[in-house]
């Protein structure tokens, strides 16, 4: 069955919900239609809202990244932005791990170990979690991970090389917009061929952006805390990072993408 979500495109059946995307079905077998929700979600999903123009913001922010991160030669899901809040990528079986780079110490880290707040992490730390809401996302090691059956070794390796790539692409990048990175979490997934690919998103959501000059926090830090102005936040992080001819190729005006009855 089709559903018509719009005017421009149709998608298949819903194979998948998640706590702020869904994924759809689509004519062609090896890709999908993700839809970047409004739902907010933190604390396991114990604390929850809805706030409208996220979804947009993500799904441009996300794309935005992809497609910087493809021009420098990573494979990413990424295919086409054909309106806010909808990502065609190309489809994977994703892998229950939640990629965690670090290049200041802060959250859960200075929170769990004595590092202090704000220090900063050169090299940068990796650090990955078992995506499995029933047990809380508990820290793994290889072991733990090869032994549950998800990665290899060779897997391991891999992700980890590329997540350093991933890293530094974005870091320079952000820094040359006048923002700091100090961690973001990724997550991959195995394309057709077996070949490890990075999918989810990266965006306000699961990344922690803050402006070099103020400190200002521009993430889900300001919902985790319960602080006001969190879509302002993700507004200027998509106005900082994304420039005109952005806006062209995916025919975007900050006037469409606040209206919700396009
Ligand atoms: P922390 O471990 O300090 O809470 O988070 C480190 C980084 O990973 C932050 O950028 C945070 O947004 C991201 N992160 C870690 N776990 C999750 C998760 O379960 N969901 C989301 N959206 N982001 C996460």
């Amino acid at each position: 069955m089709k559903m018509e979500l719009n005017m421009k495109f149709e998608v298949g059946k819903l194979l998948y919900q998640g706590k702020a995307k869904d994924v759809y079905e689509t004519d062609h077998p090896d890709q999908v239609m993700v839809k970047f929700r409004d739902d907010i979600t933190a604390g396991d999903g114990q604390k929850k809202d809805t706030l409208g123009e996220k979804g947009r913001y993500n799904s441009i922010i996300s794309a935005k990244l992809f497609q910087l991160l493809s021009s420098e030669g990573v494979n990413t899901q990424y295919l086409d932005l054909p309106e806010p809040s909808y990502m065609l990528c190309k489809k994977l079986d994703m892998i229950p791990l939640e990629v965690i780079t670090r290049n200041i110490a802060t959250g859960s880290l200075v929170r769990r170990f004595p590092f202090y707040e704000g220090q900063e992490l050169d090299p940068p730390l990796i650090q990955m979690d078992f995506k499995n809401d029933e047990y809380h996302d508990p820290m793994l090691n290889d072991d733990i991970a090869i032994a549950l059956g998800i990665v290899t070794q060779e897997d391991l390796d891999y992700i980890r090389k590329i997540t350093l790539k991933i890293n530094k692409i974005l870091k320079n990048f952000l820094d040359s917009k006048g923002l700091l990175f100090p961690d973001f979490k990724i997550e991959y997934g195995r394309d057709q061929e077996g070949n490890i690919v990075l999918g989810d998103e990266i965006s306000p959501d699961t990344c922690r952006f803050w402006d070099r000059e103020t400190r200002d926090v521009l993430d889900k830090d300001l919902f985790r805390k319960g602080e006001s102005g969190v879509i302002e936040a993700y507004r200027r992080v998509a106005e900082i990072i994304l420039d005109e001819d952005d806006l062209k190729r995916w025919n975007l005006s900050w006037k469409k993408l606040t209206n919700n009855n396009m």
